[in-house]
């Protein structure tokens, strides 16, 4: 099996083409053909000495998952849908705003949180990606998209992809391991040359994964909160019954200490109903004042099978109103591309789930060849 360069970050690139006998700087020049360039053949890399190119011809190459599905939502909103193996495929996100295009990133086939609104936990867990099916997304959407106005990839100062989220299916601080090396190429001048404040990773609340995070590469925090207090975020958010609130508000305040943004995304989503009246609202601003935070309500996103409805949204402007009487900062996420199952919490990709929550896998609709 050729070696995947895609799975290097800058460090690890450098191990291995001084490992080829090259001097290190080689590595930088590769990282500009792959990731700025989004060259994936060898044989353009005019300005790497011809024996280079010969070995890593034998035995590299730059695998990306393939790409089985392309959809457009009217609104502009863009979702591929990424075959990482026989039984599983992911899906990535991209939505494009006025001054800003932003990419959502999965980071596992399936998830093992399972929380109660989410489509991604009924498909169950299979396995996490790799950080060359991490970094991959980036490159493959940054190549469509630049395709699209030249026929070939645009350089950096045209990129499509201004802001990265982790926010597509699977929990980003249960596979960290492969994740930070993904989160490194994206912060690389030499690759995708992203601020930190423009990368985002969002938690449903791994205390652990917090601290690693903030210790080997701290980005902007977004946590799913969800519920104002233990006795609804156990049933929402499962994982709360492992770090409650507490120590959750406690590992936020120390990702502070390091976070390129001074104040926690706090994620909440809209359920009607069930944690939307004003007494929630009452009691989350006591939240908002004991972590530098600002609020996302994310009205909920239906999906075949859920059991929750959407809160009204005069509701949902009832309750900004609440949290930002008390002080806090609110926004309310615009919804976008749910004509086409890209909204947030709808993606289910085609997961073999190995945790049998659902109970048949279904299959992977035959592969249009966008790869050609
Ligand atoms: N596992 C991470 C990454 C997922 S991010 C996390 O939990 O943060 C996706 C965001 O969308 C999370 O805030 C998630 O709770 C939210 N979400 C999940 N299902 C949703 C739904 N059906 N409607 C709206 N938001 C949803």
């Amino acid at each position: 099996m050729p070696v995947n360069l895609l799975e290097f970050d800058a460090e690890a690139l450098e191990g291995y083409v001084t490992q080829l006998g090259e001097p290190a700087f080689r590595a930088r020049q590769l990282l500009r053909w792959i990731h700025q360039r989004g060259t994936a053949d060898f044989a353009q890399m005019t300005d790497l000495a011809k024996s280079l190119r010969g070995a890593l011809a034998r035995e590299a190459e730059v695998r990306t998952p393939r790409l089985v599905g392309d959809s457009l939502a009217p609104d502009g909103t863009r979702k591929w849908l990424l075959q990482v193996d026989g039984a599983n495929a992911v899906e990535c996100v991209f939505i494009p705003e006025t001054a800003r295009g932003t990419l959502c990133v999965s980071s596992q086939a399936g998830c093992v949180l399972d929380c109660a609104f989410c489509a991604t936990g009924k498909q169950g867990f299979n396995r996490n990606l790799s950080t060359a099916e991490i970094i991959g997304q980036l490159w493959l959407a940054q190549r469509a998209l630049a395709g699209e106005a030249t026929g070939e990839a645009k350089d950096s100062t045209q990129r499509a992809i201004t802001n990265v989220v982790m926010m597509g299916m699977g929990e980003p601080l249960l596979n960290l391991d492969q994740v930070l090396p993904a989160l490194r190429l994206m912060l690389d001048d030499r690759a995708y040359g992203l601020s930190r404040r423009r990368v985002t990773v969002s938690t449903a609340g791994v205390v652990p994964g917090m601290e690693r995070l903030r210790e080997e590469c701290p980005v902007a925090l977004a946590v799913s909160l969800h519920a104002p207090d233990d006795a609804l975020r156990d049933q929402l958010v499962p994982i709360n019954r492992k770090y409650p609130l507490r120590a959750l508000l406690a590992a936020c305040n120390r990702y502070l200490e390091r976070a390129p943004r001074d104040f926690v995304t706090f994620e909440y989503v809209m359920l009607d109903g069930v944690n939307d009246s004003d007494a929630h609202a009452r009691a989350l601003a006591g939240i908002a004042r004991s972590v530098r935070s600002k609020f996302n309500l994310i009205p909920f996103n239906p999906f075949p099978g859920s059991a929750f409805h959407r809160s009204p949204s005069e509701r949902i402007r009832r309750f900004a109103e609440i949290l930002q009487r008390a002080g806090a900062t609110v926004t309310t996420r615009k919804t976008r591309g749910d004509g086409i199952a890209a909204a947030c919490g709808q993606l289910a990709g085609d997961v073999a789930d190995r945790t049998r929550r659902t109970r048949t896998v279904r299959r992977l609709q035959p592969a249009a060849e966008l790869n050609a």
